[in-house]
């Protein structure tokens, strides 16, 4: 079975005694998940060691960062190189967040760059896709989001493929309380297996973790992970609440 993930996107929230409070509140709450479901926290820079500390010795809890710039080291101020991720332990690191793509010009060339910097370093993407309401309007995400794919990371071969993570974020279900119906979700998902499945074959492509994100919910979490080809979500505002999160790892299949 393929990994069954919650994926935490606290995006630039919280202060330091709250990251602290929700560390210890997800720790303290002890869930057991077995198997092959895991928890991914992505939290704030500054926040990813006190992450890998408190969550030492939890089963089942993985630290991921947000974002890292495409180049290994040097005079980038104000910038986070993979390497310095990797050395700080991190698992996973979001590339191509909507937001970013939007607020940071990150075009799907710059993300090319740093999902390869990624898996140099040995870190676990999250490689967020997802069309805009225009886009979904004029009924072209497919083929959006099959764009998404081919210029960002259809280029890696079938081993580097399998370290990673997809998330389908369509832009319009973002933080907008408007949920991609569980349909809508699996459609995609399915299309984007498809798309992998024609580069890599079907084993790949049936390997790989696809999340859905969009306003996921403890109310809602259950029916959208439940479609075949939807392998848990990346959750953005109901991440920053314990016991709506703890919900939400629990709808895991
Ligand atoms: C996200 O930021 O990746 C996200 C899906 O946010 P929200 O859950 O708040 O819609």
């Amino acid at each position: 079975m393929r990994k069954q993930i919650a994926a935490a996107n606290w995006k630039m929230n919280l202060g330091l005694e709250e990251a602290n409070n929700l560390l210890d509140s997800l720790v303290q709450a002890n869930i057991e998940l077995s198997g092959d479901r895991e928890t991914v926290l992505a939290v704030p820079f500054p926040y990813l060691l006190l992450a890998k500390e408190k969550l030492k010795g939890s089963n089942n809890f993985y630290v991921g960062a947000q974002n890292c710039y495409t180049k290994e080291n040097g005079a980038f101020t104000g910038e986070i190189s993979a390497s310095m991720l990797k050395s700080c332990n991190v698992d996973y690191v979001i590339i191509g967040h909507s937001e970013r793509r939007e607020y940071f010009n990150e075009s799907n060339f710059i993300l090319f760059q740093k999902i390869d910097i990624c898996l140099k370093n040995n870190l676990k993407p999250i490689f967020c896709c997802g069309e805009s309401l225009t886009v979904r309007e004029a009924e072209a995400q497919n083929q959006y989001v099959e764009t998404q794919l081919k210029e960002s990371l259809l280029h890696l071969d079938a081993n580097e493929v399998r370290n990673f993570v997809i998330a389908y974020e369509p832009i319009w279900a973002i933080g907008t309380g408007k949920t991609a119906t569980a349909d809508q979700a699996q459609e995609m998902h399915a299309f984007i297996r498809k798309v992998l499945s024609e580069k890599y074959g079907d084993d790949v492509a049936q390997s790989i973790s696809i999340l859905y994100g969009g306003s996921v919910k403890a109310a809602n979490a259950k029916e959208i992970f439940g479609k075949p080809d939807v392998d848990g979500g990346l959750v953005g505002g109901a991440s920053l609440n314990a016991s709506e999160f703890i919900q939400i790892m629990q709808s895991l299949k």
